[in-house]
């Protein structure tokens, strides 16, 4: 995209008249870690005001929409409705919901935390792994083989500060050795802000030990994966025109509205800079850009 037709907004009424329909991300956007972002209700009731939709999106899979529901309510954002609240650990469920995995009778794996594990309860789909494997170790000796379970057809990578080599193998194992078996990636975030004191090791660090062991490319469900905003279409019948993604972060949230038709807007809120945005490397360009979301206001 051309450079130029990135800018800082000044025109927040230009913007409500063309955007029936705000998808936020989450972290850097509403809130960094635990903490909300300046001027966040204000901005929500605005829009709700203006009779505007709104929608959350994280790549974060480590809670389940219920647990986003609760996060988003000890902050306060007590409107906050369960249906505007995706996941990429619910992409994970909605997936294996599309491609009819239940009628399989099979059951998944799970390198990730109990976001994944509560999404599946959700869909009645049995899963093995997840918080039960967290401590494994594999004691070596000759000849020792780890069994695994031959009825797993699909392994969902998500974050997992619980890795071990017990779960990556095990995870090998049903791949490579399952037939039809598949691989899920829930996201693909490089590196991620636990704390904001250094960037962490996001689930490309996760996902990128399976595909290293197993060869295979995961399917990605979360952002930039069209799946999660081919879901809110359909079911909520918005235009994607008339859509505006807000994110703070260019190869997931701005390339989100970009790959699927929707006007996109960088927060500097979050993990991108001005310096870095606007730099001749970079080659993802938001439609406009803000400082937060207060600009909004
Ligand atoms: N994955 C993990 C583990 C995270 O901690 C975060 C942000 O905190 C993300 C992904 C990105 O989340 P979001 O898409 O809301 O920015
Ligand atoms: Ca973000």
């Amino acid at each position: 995209k051309d450079a130029g037709l990135c800018k800082k907004l000044d025109v927040p009424a230009d913007l409500l008249e063309k955007v029936d329909v705000f998808i936020f991300d989450c972290d850097g956007v509403i809130w960094k870690g635990d903490s909300l972002i300046d001027k966040v209700p204000a901005v929500l009731a605005m829009l709700r005001a203006a009779g505007k939709k709104v929608f959350f999106v994280t790549n974060n899979s480590t809670k389940s929409r219920k647990g986003y529901l609760g996060k988003f309510k000890s902050l306060g954002l007590e409107e906050t409705q369960p249906e505007e609240i995706f996941s990429s650990s619910f992409a994970a469920a909605a997936y294996l919901e599309q491609t009819k995995f239940k009628e399989s009778g099979k059951k998944v794996y799970i390198i990730g935390e109990v976001g994944i594990e509560e999404e599946l309860d959700m869909i009645g789909v049995p899963w093995i792994g997840g918080g039960s494997d967290a401590g494994k170790k594999i004691a070596l000796k000759s000849g020792y083989a780890l069994p695994h379970d031959s009825d797993v057809g699909a392994v969902i990578v998500g974050f997992d500060r619980e890795i071990n080599y017990h779960k990556i193998q095990y995870a090998q194992l049903c791949i490579n050795e399952n037939p039809g078996c598949e691989f899920i990636a829930t996201n693909l975030d490089a590196v991620t802000h636990l704390t904001d004191a250094q960037e962490w090791a996001g689930n490309g660090a996760m996902a990128g030990a399976i595909k290293g062991c197993t060869g295979r490319e995961p399917t990605l469900v979360g952002k930039p994966s069209p799946l999660m905003i081919d879901y809110m279409v359909e079911k909520f019948g918005i235009e994607r025109g008339r859509i505006c993604m807000v994110g703070d972060r260019l190869d997931t949230d701005i390339l989100f509205g970009q790959n699927n038709g929707l006007l996109s807007c960088l927060t500097l809120s979050g993990v991108t800079t001005e310096e870095k945005l606007l730099s001749p490397e970079n080659e993802i360009k938001p439609d406009f850009y803000v400082d937060s979301i207060a600009d909004f206001l």
